[in-house]
């Protein structure tokens, strides 16, 4: 009996997806309430109080994963990746609160994206560099769509890993053009905001929204930011005026702009920057 290896590589690239889609499940859950606590510390700090969640540890380990609802805790049969989702049929084995599709999606894209980045590389460190990108992107698109936050503790890390992969060689984009895509990719929404700042008086996004086209323009480079840009805008604008429309806004009206950079970089990494542009129509 032969074992073959063609199908045993893509089969744990995605085995490996689900587990960690399963983590960035916990870290899109958890991250933003680190940083309020953080935050909320910080001000009992300077206001001479102290914090009134002090000395309770909250990370991204500790506690254990229990159900939001009930606070049981969560077994390690009742957490493996879709399975378990399926077999509890969506609810809490203790008060059978529902258990939302969103996890389950999580770790299936974010097999999918392993398999699809392992296809694409082989068994190299192309593959881990893209992992790490996209397993970062997923995360941030969540964060950014629940919180309207795209945590420095992900965008940061992404752009310096874009650069050093850049010049490591573990992606294809010369090292001048991922330092330019960085720097273009910041500057170019910053000029924007202030621009859309000084003319309305409005905030048209955050300093977050900078920072992770900057971390895109290191991935790709700087040809890629102006496609990226474009297509963001056309799906986001479409998907704002469907929630006006559907009365789905939350409130303030606000609707991140985030999720659809993130989803540009996906679409880049799939099917290359200059494809976006001719579905755009440029
Ligand atoms: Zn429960």
């Amino acid at each position: 009996m032969t074992v073959d290896i063609g199908l045993a590589g893509p089969l744990l690239a995605g085995i490996l997806g689900l587990l960690i889609g399963s983590f960035l499940n916990v870290v899109i859950h958890r991250l933003p309430k680190m940083m309020e606590r953080r935050w909320a510390a910080e001000c009992a700090e300077l206001s001479g109080q102290t914090p009134s969640e002090a000395g309770k540890p909250f990370n991204l380990v500790t506690p254990c994963s229990h159900c939001p609802s009930c606070h049981a805790p969560i077994r390690w049969y009742q957490n493996v990746p879709v399975l378990s989702w399926l077999a509890l049929r969506a609810r809490c084995a203790e008060c059978g609160t529902g258990i939302g599709w969103r996890y389950p999606a999580i770790e299936l894209l974010t097999g999918a994206l392993f398999v699809f980045c392992f296809d694409r590389h082989g068994m190299s460190l192309s593959t881990l560099a893209w992992w790490g990108f996209a397993a970062a992107l997923l995360a941030l698109a969540a964060i950014d769509w629940d919180t309207t936050l795209l945590p420095d503790d992900i965008t940061l890390p992404l752009l310096w890993a874009g650069l050093i992969a850049a010049a490591l060689q573990w992606t294809t984009v010369p090292l001048t053009d991922a330092l330019w895509g960085a720097v273009a990719g910041y500057l170019s929404l910053w000029s924007i905001y202030w621009l859309f700042k000084l003319v309305t008086g409005k905030e048209g996004m955050g300093y977050g929204d900078f920072k992770l086209l900057a971390a895109l323009g290191a991935w790709f480079g700087w040809q890629a930011l102006v496609p990226m840009v474009l297509m963001a805008s056309v799906i986001g604008a479409v998907v704002g005026i469907g929630m006006k429309l559907f009365d789905n806004l939350r409130e303030g009206g606000y609707v991140p702009f985030g999720p659809f950079l993130a989803g540009a970089g996906f679409a880049a990494l799939i099917f290359g920057p200059s494809a976006i542009l001719d579905v755009v129509g440029l």
